[in-house]
């Protein structure tokens, strides 16, 4: 089929040409006019501009408002648009000059108007305004988008929304919104104005009970109250994936949802530094009335060793208190009874208390051994057990014990405190992750799969491309994932690219492509990815991090993408798309096993408690050892490729979201900050892709209007503006540009050879 041949002309491409890591749409050609404005590139500021005082053979004298530099004509610059409009514009692609200052100028001048909103092309760019903006929320502004065709109003995610919806049904095709940027950007803010939005036209009048759109806004706060955290990033970052498929009947409206969660973050459960937070749910249970909070033996945070390892235990301008009765709410409206309820917050409380028991070396006079430390770490074993109704004394021997199964023989092996406190926080993690698969399942069961559906719009909430100073197993998956949509990404612009062309009539047989599919060979393939490395890894026992590094730098050697660092005897580095990242494996063996330890396991599925049991479902009895392995790198992999698949089967649209600064403080706008999500995002390698083929597009009449000072009589002689234009082009002597059916189109540097010659007659 189509794609198929597109795609695979895109692997043959993508081997015959370098990545380049930003748009370079003018070659190398600047012309160095005397008093016409350029933009150099800057070291921290990116990109400054200055005006041309004097041009000689190699050298350029540039005078910048702070001071006047001599540089070599090889120096990074491109011209400066001389007809920028004052308050920039809304599509990034109808500005002259389409590189990167002039991408940075345009965003800068509209935030600072409070126009956060911008389109490049169908892509919309969002630059996260870190105030309430009352002008571009609200009912009276969904009304606004409701009626209007896509662009007659403002860039705005009610548009995005409004264009796939009415795709949707006019097409009937299904859509997805995807929503991209790094932590902060404002994701989940616009996912949730998606959601708002479509619930607005997609709704209808209250039938019993809840509305199914209701439930779909209030699964919002339920999943934010156990799946979001504080982080240095945002006070509220959502640590989980999340894909939202909004079906709709054969009226246009809502009739069910499915919720799929990705990769919640677990070691937050056990593991907090300051300022961060752990997930939400405890300090709001922590903060709930006496009588409540009683009950489950919880009070102040500060005692409980999974909170207080920070000191972020308040948050500004959220009451914990509040958010308890609020995620109640919330909670009943989303189908989980006042008995669910009950048992999930005793989960929760559970997973503080087993927090809190210490362990030290035992009496016993045996090498290793160990038990609670003291009065006070019996008292929470005891809690813990009681809260998950479950065996006390066998609780306390599974932290302290290890069974180790040989054949027909089991033998038991007395653990050191050290060890007892990894199996510790073992069991909290998964009991907490199975616990947020159990409420995302509670949820998908109450809002319900509308069978007869056959239209949908899924929203796509995830992670952005991740690179810090020290990067674990967690950066390793996200990375892969944005790798993934990076590729769907770039394949979707590509053939929009094409349909423009096509649709102008004009000749398009080659365009350069970058694939990535190379990054994501190294990363999934079977037998011999990463992923597939690390499984074999995890199952083989006397697997260390060092033996699983030097088993990927044996297999890897010379592959393009994968490096050795120097210094490093553990540590690799994958060349993705956004640039190269280092990861430390020291914790990926640990962060890829999924099972919980079969004593704990054992435990728990003979919890009093039905809730309880049932989050620990038995494993079929004949699993071979290889079935009953799970690894979360697999799963997280497999659930990507249905993702995909999904995605590949709906019509797309991109929202990138931007965060202007690392304060998140309103009105702050940093330049080399948005360049480098601008990258990371692909709107860089879309520009690039389009100025690849024809960058400038000008419909005949703006481009006559511009330009027909270089042609003075052409508008007397040429009543046709095709021709006009034509006639423009010729005089200036230009190849190699096109004329389409409503547009001229100029190759990369045609646009800044013409504004020279009408600089040269005015
Ligand atoms: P992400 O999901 O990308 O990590 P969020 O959507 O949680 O980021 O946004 C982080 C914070 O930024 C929000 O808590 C909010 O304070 C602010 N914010 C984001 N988008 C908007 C917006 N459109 N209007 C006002 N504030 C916003
Ligand atoms: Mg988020």
């Amino acid at each position: 089929s189509a794609t198929i041949s597109l795609y695979s002309l895109l692997l043959l491409l993508s081997h015959s040409f370098p990545s380049m890591s930003q748009a370079n749409c003018l070659a190398d050609q600047v012309n160095f006019v005397v008093g016409s404005h350029v933009w150099v590139e800057d070291p921290e500021l990116a990109w400054i501009d200055g005006e041309i005082q004097e041009s000689n053979k190699d050298e350029v004298t540039i005078l910048f408002e702070s001071d006047t530099r001599v540089l070599r004509k090889s120096a990074n610059m491109y011209p400066k648009d001389p007809e920028f409009p004052l308050a920039g514009v809304e599509d990034m692609t109808r500005l002259a000059y389409l590189h990167e200052p002039g991408l940075l100028q345009n965003l800068q001048i509209r935030y600072s108007i409070n126009e956060i909103y911008t389109y490049t092309g169908s892509i919309l760019i969002a630059v996260n305004p870190f105030q309430k903006l009352p002008h571009l929320t609200g009912t009276s502004t969904m009304e606004k988008y409701k009626c209007a065709a896509f662009g007659e109003q403002s860039p705005h995610p009610f548009a995005i929304a409004s264009s796939a919806y009415r795709k949707m049904i006019n097409e009937k095709r299904n859509q997805s919104i995807l929503v991209s940027g790094e932590s902060g950007a404002g994701k989940t803010e616009s996912t949730k104005m998606l959601m708002q939005y479509l619930a607005f036209i997609g709704g209808r009048a209250e039938t019993e009970g809840r509305s199914v759109e209701q439930q779909v806004l209030e699964s919002n706060p339920v999943l934010e109250a156990f799946g979001n955290a504080k982080t240095v990033r945002n006070n509220n970052s959502s640590r989980f994936g999340k894909f939202v498929e909004i079906q709709f009947d054969q009226k246009g409206r809502i009739s069910g949802a499915a919720i799929r969660t990705y990769l919640l973050e677990r070691s937050r459960v056990c593991q907090v530094s300051d300022p961060e937070r752990n997930y939400h749910c405890f300090y709001m249970l922590c903060a709930a009335p006496k009588e409540e909070s009683g009950k489950y033996k919880l009070g102040d945070p500060r005692k409980f060793h999974y909170l207080n390892q920070s000191n972020s235990i308040e948050l500004d301008g959220l009451d914990d208190s509040k958010e308890y009765f609020a995620t109640k709410r919330a909670m009943e409206i989303v189908g989980i009874s006042s008995e669910e309820q009950d048992a999930i917050f005793r989960v929760v409380a559970a997973i503080l208390h087993l927090g809190n028991i210490d362990f030290v070396k035992g009496v016993e006079e045996v090498f290793d051994s160990c038990q609670p430390k003291d009065e006070k770490s019996y008292f929470h074993l005891k809690t813990a057990a009681e809260l998950l109704m479950c065996d006390e004394k066998s609780l306390e021997e599974s932290f302290c014990k290890s069974i180790i199964m040989t054949r027909g023989d089991t033998i038991t092996k007395s653990l050191d405190p050290n060890s007892a406190a990894l199996r510790r926080d073992s069991l909290a993690k998964i009991i907490y992750s199975r616990l947020f698969d159990w409420i995302m399942c509670k949820i998908n069961d109450t809002i319900g799969q509308d069978p007869k559906s056959n239209s949908l719009i899924g929203v796509l909430d995830i992670y952005g491309f991740e690179s810090f100073k020290t990067n674990s197993f967690e950066q390793f998956c996200i990375n892969l994932a944005n790798e993934k949509l990076q590729q769907h990404f770039n394949q979707h612009i590509f053939k929009m690219e094409q349909e423009e062309y096509k649709r102008e009539e004009i000749d398009w047989s080659y365009i350069e492509f970058v694939d990535n599919q190379d990054v994501i060979d190294l990363i999934e393939k079977k037998p011999v990815g990463i992923i597939s490395l690390l499984d074999e890894a995890c199952m083989f026992p006397r697997s260390t991090h060092e033996t699983f590094a030097e088993k990927l730098y044996q297999t890897f050697k010379g592959n393009k993408r994968f490096n050795k660092p120097k210094f490093s005897r553990t540590d690799f580095t994958i060349k993705h798309y956004a640039g190269d990242v280092t990861y430390q494996t020291n914790l990926f063996l640990d962060k890829n096993k999924d099972y919980a330890i079969p004593e704990h396991a054992d435990i728990l599925k003979a919890s009093k408690c039905s809730f309880v049991s049932g989050l620990f479902p038995p494993l079929p009895e004949d699993a071979t050892k290889s079935k009953k392995f799970s690894s979360v790198a697999t799963q997280f992999k497999l659930q990507l490729q249905s993702l995909l698949e999904t995605l590949n089967a709906t019509e797309p649209h991109y929202i990138r979201c931007v965060k202007p600064n690392h304060l998140l403080k309103p009105g702050i706008f940093g330049n080399k900050i948005v360049l480098q999500q601008l990258r990371c995002g692909g709107v860089m390698e879309a520009i690039r892709i389009s100025c690849a083929g024809y960058p400038t597009r000008k419909k005949f009449d703006e481009f006559v209007q511009r330009f027909s000072i270089l042609e003075p009589e052409v508008m007397k002689e040429c009543p046709n503006r095709k021709t006009a234009c034509k006639r423009i082009l010729d005089r200036v002597n230009l190849k190699d540009y096109q004329i389409g059916k409503t547009k001229v189109f100029l190759r990369a540097s045609q646009i800044a050879e013409l504004d020279a010659c009408r600089a040269e007659v005015l």
